[in-house]
């Protein structure tokens, strides 16, 4: 499964239908393994794919738990990345992915949840090269 052991949505999205506030573990949630009830999960939380998730050929190491963000596609222009309250830096492949996507054209914003709403959008422009190598280092489509 591509999850495979993150459970960083179910900490770092709101889940109302599951009484779960922003930036605490749902109730069902066993951190870092999985939902304890799966199987019986509602359709919501069934349906919910971050970035990561949804791209079947993306490395483990750019799991959201590996990089302590979850991205979203938010719009055909923006990529939006909640940070988990716990990160105080942003590690190297939080870096290479953000690098990415403003390689690609995209504006990311984050949210950092200890921080009051703070939103930063980076923007970037570079050499068709450098972004043809990230896109190398980084998909491999
Ligand atoms: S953040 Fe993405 S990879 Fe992690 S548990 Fe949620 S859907 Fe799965
Ligand atoms: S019910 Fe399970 S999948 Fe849904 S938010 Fe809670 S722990 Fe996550």
């Amino acid at each position: 499964m591509k999850c495979d052991g993150c459970t960083l949505c179910c900490k770092v999205l709101p889940v109302p239908w599951m009484n779960s506030p922003q930036g605490e573990y749902c109730k069902e949630c066993e951190p870092n393994k999985g939902c304890k009830i799966w199987e019986t999960v509602p359709e919501d939380c069934k349906k919910y794919k971050c970035f990561y998730n949804r791209i079947e050929s993306l490395d483990s190491k750019y799991r959201p738990d590996n990089c302590g963000i979850v991205f979203e596609r938010a719009t055909k222009t923006i990529f939006y990345g909640t940070i988990d309250s716990d990160i105080s830096m942003l590690n190297n492949v939080a870096n290479k992915m953000i690098k990415f996507f403003v390689s690609e054209g995209f504006s990311v914003v984050l949210k950092h949840l200890k921080t009051e709403p703070v939103f930063i959008i980076l923007l970037r422009i570079i050499s068709p090269a450098e972004a043809e190598g990230n896109r190398a280092a980084f998909l491999p489509f």
